[in-house]
This record gives C-alpha cells, structure tokens and sequence, in this order.
C-alpha cells in the first residue's frame, strides 16, 4: 500500500455543511424572540440567508489567515446579531443555542459510510482533521454514525493551529507517528485542505462535489483513482 493512513475533512467532505447549518440556525433561532428587536425583522429564509453569507464571510476570511477559526466562532454570531436587528445581549444565548444544536447535526455527504467502510476494510488507519471545536465535531460524527471508523480526530482548537498553518499537519502526524507520504489527506477546500497539506509534503486528493474542479467529484472514487 502506498499509504498507511487517509486524513479525512468534515465539513463538505464526510459532513453535509449546508443542510447541517441550516438545522442548527432553525433549531436556535427562536432564541431571539425574546429580544427585543430595532429595525425590519427580517424572518425565515432571508434571515438564515443572512446567518450564512456572514459565517461564509469570515470563515473565508480565517482561510486567508485574517483571524483564526476560534476568533470567527465568537464574531459570527455578534455581527448576525447586530446586522439583523438584535441587542448585544442576544449574541451569548444564541451562539450557545447554536453550538449546541450543531454538536447534533449530521447531514451526510453521500457516499460517505461506503467509503469510510471501503476504506477500514482495505487496512487505511483513517483521522479526521477539522478546523473547529473539538467535541462538536466528535458530536457530529457520532450522530451521524461515523465517528468509530476513525482511529482519532485531529481538529484545529484541540491542535493549536488551523488548517492550513503546516504546524496543524506536523502536529497531526507526530500524534499517529506518521510520515507525511504516508497519508492522503482529503478534503474539499483548495486552501485549508489541500495547500496545506501539500506544503506538509503530504499527498492530496481534492474532492469538489458541488462544481468538479477536483480530483473527484463523488467520495467513492477515492477508492479506484487512487488504487487504495
Ligand atoms: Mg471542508
């Protein structure tokens, strides 16, 4: 075997982040009924609209290195609050209401467990490598029926660093003892997963399923355009 180990992303990798984030702002949003509110209320799909394009904002940014992941888990939700309408106040309960109901979210990326499976029966020691809060994602995984297949999860605030700073990868292979040609990572974002883990000396699979710039566009085709 090439590899001794797969590192494999979650969200938009194993995890469906879309429909993820839109059950985590549906179950918390009614926290900020008991606010009072200035402005147009802005309800629904647009207000959710709004939560996303924020989040997707300053995540992007953290990707680029403007602020770490652990600053963007506490702007997001006081600039969502502020911008749609409600007091400072409003930010602490709803951001707590939200963490919690994203540790339950587990939306599956299609292909996902035959993969996973495909993969632990060929012998690949499989990690996760996240950027995010640790037992969230721990949370994830196990409501999504996943989390046993990984041997462990490295994910960037247990780490110390995000991807793609090379310390989150030197760290990640220290902890299973590996060599970087040793491990695939994959993972769907160009910047995080990929450069990342290139500049670690690993090698890397890109996996784009939404406009099939990747190395592959379905999880499944891991296993046959790699030989694994
Ligand atoms: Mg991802």
């Amino acid at each position: 075997m090439k590899y001794k180990a797969i590192f494999l992303d979650i969200d938009d990798t194993l995890l469906d982040y879309v429909p993820c984030c839109r059950a985590a702002f549906d179950a918390s949003a009614g926290v900020l009924d008991e606010f009072e509110h200035r402005g147009r209320k802005i309800e629904g799909d647009e207000l959710f609209q709004l939560f996303f394009d924020i989040a997707g904002r300053l995540f992007s940014e953290a990707k680029h290195g403007k602020y770490t992941i652990a600053e963007v888990m506490d702007l997001y939700p006081k600039e969502f609050c502020a911008t749609a309408g409600y007091p400072p106040e409003a930010v602490e309960p709803f951001t707590h209401a939200f963490r919690q109901a994203w540790g339950e979210t587990h939306a599956l990326v299609p292909e996902t467990k035959e993969t996973l499976e495909a993969l632990r029966d060929r012998g690949y020691r499989l990690f996760a490598a996240s950027n995010s809060f640790g037992h969230l994602q721990r949370s994830r995984l196990q409501h999504a029926g996943i989390l046993s297949f990984f041997e462990d999860t490295y994910i960037s605030m247990d780490i110390g660093y995000d991807k793609p700073d090379i310390r989150f990868f030197e760290e990640a292979l220290r902890r299973c003892g590996l060599q970087p040609s040793e491990v695939l990572m994959v993972g769907d974002s160009m910047t995080t997963d990929i450069l990342g883990a290139r500049a670690a000396g690993m090698d890397t699979c890109f996996f784009d399923r939404r406009e099939g710039r990747g190395d592959i566009l379905h999880l499944s085709e891991l296993i046959t355009k790699y030989n694994l």
